[in-house]
């Protein structure tokens, strides 16, 4: 991995990072360089826009102000403060890795944050350059969207090989003392200006070299990423309720919402979509049709028995609501 380096700064370099010193919005995140702060932030947005994410951030600061307060949290804690924006997966890994950077203290480097879970290459490069100034460069949506058109390439981007490629293009950007300017540029043109559709390029500080622009190939690059294919699921769960508590254990029937604490079930990968069901429900790119049969626990295996009124602290999905809801029927 590149290391720190007092380089001569490129017209295009200097002309981005001039253009987001003057341009950039003021985010609850950007107050200062602080890495726990920006590390929430990173993995809060890659899954909500913007303006949503900015209450859900106070929120989980007010209530987790460091990494020792995130680490001392339980689960059910962290699960709870994430309630509303999904991919509970990310808040469980959020809380593993705070156990581990409240004792080494926070990392500061990519290639070390990336050991630790929920650290893909987008966030441990977006931590270490964003609050350390590690000089290495984020590839995001946006930047591959900016990217692509300023260099006028016709990239398929979603796959690895040719990804690299921008990847690379992005670390030559960002090998400067200015990484956090050129990144945190990179994203935020591609969030304000070089947008998908309709980009104002007449905005843009890099109209005058950008590819694109010039030979008129703005609405062809970046290359449309082909559809995936939806997977059907059939899921059957059996849920046993006594005394105002459920039998819950963790989800490990489906390639979705794994580990979550679910009644008990079994699921099954199917080819058409069900006719009758008792609840249909979408996650990403699952089609997923529940059916509900309540049993005994005979063949249950291990779970816990966890309150009706505490079921939300440890399961807030849409999905649970919609499961409690069809059983109080
Ligand atoms: S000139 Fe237009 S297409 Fe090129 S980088 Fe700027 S906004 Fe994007």
């Amino acid at each position: 991995m590149a290391t720190k380096q007092k380089l001569k700064l490129s017209i295009d370099q200097k002309d981005l990072i001039a253009w987001y010193q003057e341009n950039k919005r003021t985010l609850p995140w950007r107050q200062n360089r602080d890495p726990y702060r920006i590390w929430i932030s990173e993995v809060m947005l890659q899954q909500t826009r913007v303006t949503a994410v900015i209450p859900f951030y106070e929120k989980f600061l007010t209530r987790f102000p460091t990494v020792h307060s995130l680490a001392k949290a339980t689960e059910g804690d962290v699960i709870e403060m994430w309630a509303g924006l999904g991919y509970y997966s990310r808040a469980r890994n959020l809380h593993k890795s705070a156990q581990t950077l409240s004792k080494s203290g926070f990392l500061d480097k990519a290639h070390l944050l990336l050991q630790l879970p929920g650290f893909g290459p987008y966030t441990s490069r977006a931590v270490s350059s964003l609050a350390f100034g590690e000089p290495v460069g984020v590839l995001d949506g946006n930047v591959i969207r900016v990217l692509s058109r300023f260099y006028g390439l016709k990239l398929k981007w979603w796959e690895n090989k040719e990804k690299q490629k921008l990847q690379d293009l992005s670390d030559k950007l960002a090998l400067t003392e200015f990484s956090s300017d050129i990144n945190q540029g990179l994203m935020e043109l591609g969030a304000t200006i070089c947008t998908p559709q309709k980009p104002l390029c007449l905005l843009c500080p890099w109209k005058k070299r950008c590819v694109a622009f010039a030979e008129g190939l703005v609405n062809q690059i970046p290359l449309p990423k082909p559809k995936h294919q939806f997977e059907i699921w059939s899921w059957t769960l059996n849920p046993v309720i006594k005394n105002g508590k459920i039998f819950m254990q963790p989800n490990q029937s489906t390639p979705f919402l794994k580990n979550m604490l679910f009644p008990p079930g079994s699921a099954v990968a199917v080819k058409k979509k069900l006719v009758n069901y008792d609840i249909k429900h979408g996650v990403t790119k699952y089609d997923i049709f529940i059916h509900i049969e309540k049993s005994s626990l005979k063949s249950a295996g291990p779970g816990e028995w966890i309150s009706l009124q505490d079921i939300k602290k440890i399961n807030p999905t849409s999905l649970m609501s919609k499961i409690l809801k069809f059983i109080e029927k």
